[in-house]
């Protein structure tokens, strides 16, 4: 392996895209994420890319989150037509994720779609499916997809340049790595000898607090019992909705909240994904797998499931208590909009964010208080208590981070993406005074970065 070229998440969160290069030649794309955030990242998706996807060997996909898959239509329109590397449960998210952003994109009166719905149906069918731990071999590479914990069908990559002895040989792309130990999913896999390693750095600097996550929800709902007011969850539909209905499904089986007491699943994405959720049992955690075995862990006595948009009405037919669970996670768009017109000014309503909230959105102005908000060109007053859970993150803490990387041995290189600037300065402070003295870098969008040469002997082939 020669180099890598940075072409998105470096720098920044989201556009996750990197290229290996060997002999001077394009090989492998891994991830081709879309920019999410501010105007001014999201313009970003419209630059033209740097390089020939028509050219590339394959594409190596880590995860089904949009900021990993959500520009692979447009790599379809520029000319590739090859396969794209990916575990079962991934393609079946991406393909709920890739139809929701085009439909989206479509509804858009302010914007041009980047790709149409016809165009992520031929995404799909590039796709070639991969198990975790099962090594294959392509130009040259052996390829592992290991367990990264972070969502259902989530991987790290690791590739094996097998036919050099003097250049980079191995190498592992993180991905997105998980908070563990989980509620549901499984460890991820802890690599123990690599050349070179890219990771994620969202949570430099930053630790997730140690809460109780059941007991703060079961204050929530208590709290709306007594008052007979609604309490809003926005809530993303990839496994943030999951882990909340499994601990409103503990809470209720504990009798801690009312059993009568109306839950509303009021997103047709958290719906979909949580289809995709029950298919996979045996890529749990041991504890996780026993659960769903036994049934339906996200499924119990009061749980009202709304497909179709004008079922909403059901929800406002419902006095006293109730909660409603529905996306966008930051309140972007979706259904929780149009409940936060309805219950936002009412006093007994309490908001429980139980996800980050991004700069410049609905969910962050009402995080840092906003008395009133601008909801399809009216005023809506706040009136609601507005209350948080930290800890359920999908994504490693600063500790969690080093103690992934920390195993790994032989490593010359270390690639910080995935991060803002002031999170890749923590852990790269962070992995130099915990894991050790090593070359750590933080390439920006478009840096193409040489590899060093081997400092290992690997037996000649
Ligand atoms: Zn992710």
């Amino acid at each position: 392996m020669k180099s890598i070229s940075f072409f998105g998440a470096s720098g920044t969160v989201t556009g996750s895209c990197y290229q290996l290069n060997k002999n001077y030649e394009p090989y492998f794309l891994i991830d081709f994420g879309m920019y999410q955030g501010t105007k001014e990242v999201e313009s970003l998706n419209r630059v033209p890319v740097p390089f020939q996807p028509s050219k590339l060997k394959a594409v190596l996909l880590t995860h089904a989150h949009l900021d990993h898959c959500g520009r692979l239509p447009m790599l379809y329109q520029m000319g590739y037509k090859g396969k794209i590397y990916m575990t079962e449960p991934t393609l079946d998210l991406m393909g709920i994720v890739l139809h929701d952003a085009a439909k989206i994109a479509r509804e858009s009166e302010d914007t041009i779609p980047l790709y149409t719905e016809d165009e992520v149906d031929y995404v799909m069918e590039q796709a070639e499916i991969i198990e975790y731990d099962q090594t294959f071999h392509l130009d040259g590479f052996d390829i592992t997809y290991r367990d990264a914990g972070h969502i259902m069908g989530a991987a790290s990559i690791e590739l094996n340049d097998t036919h050099t002895t003097t250049q980079t040989r191995k190498i592992v792309f993180s991905g997105d790595i998980g908070n563990w130990p989980h509620n549901m999913m499984s460890d991820p896999y802890l690599f123990t000898e690599e050349d070179v390693v890219v990771m994620e750095s969202t949570y430099g600097g930053r630790m997730h607090p140690h809460e109780d996550t059941k007991e703060l929800m079961q204050k929530e709902v208590n709290a709306i019992e007594s008052s007979g007011g609604a309490l809003l969850i926005p809530a993303f539909a990839i496994e943030r909705t999951q882990e909340v209905l499994y601990l409103l499904k503990q809470l209720k089986d504990s009798a801690k909240i009312k059993a009568q007491t109306p839950i509303f699943l009021d997103s047709p994405m958290g719906i979909h994904t949580t289809e995709v959720y029950l298919r996979y049992g045996a890529l749990y955690n041991d504890n996780f797998h026993d659960v769903i075995s036994r049934g339906n862990p996200f499924e119990f006595t009061g749980l009202h499931v709304l497909e179709r948009k004008k079922q909403g009405h059901a929800i406002e037919a419902v006095h006293g208590p109730k909660v409603i669970i529905a996306g966008s996670g930051m309140m972007t768009g979706g259904r929780i909009v149009s409940h936060a017109v309805q219950y936002l000014p009412i006093t007994s309503t309490r908001i429980l964010f139980v996800g980050y909230q991004g700069e410049e959105t609905m969910g962050r102005a009402i995080e840092e208080g906003a008395q009133s908000i601008r909801i399809n060109d009216q005023n809506v007053s706040i009136r609601a208590t507005v209350s948080r859970i930290d800890s359920l993150s999908a994504h490693a803490d600063e500790s969690q981070l080093l103690k992934w990387l920390k195993p790994i041995q032989g490593v010359h290189q270390v690639f910080l993406t995935h991060g803002e600037d002031t999170a890749r300065d923590a852990l790269e402070q962070a992995i130099l005074a915990n894991v050790g003295d090593m070359t750590i870098k933080k390439p920006q969008r478009n840096d193409e970065v040489l590899l060093k040469l081997n400092s290992r002997s690997y037996p000649e082939l």
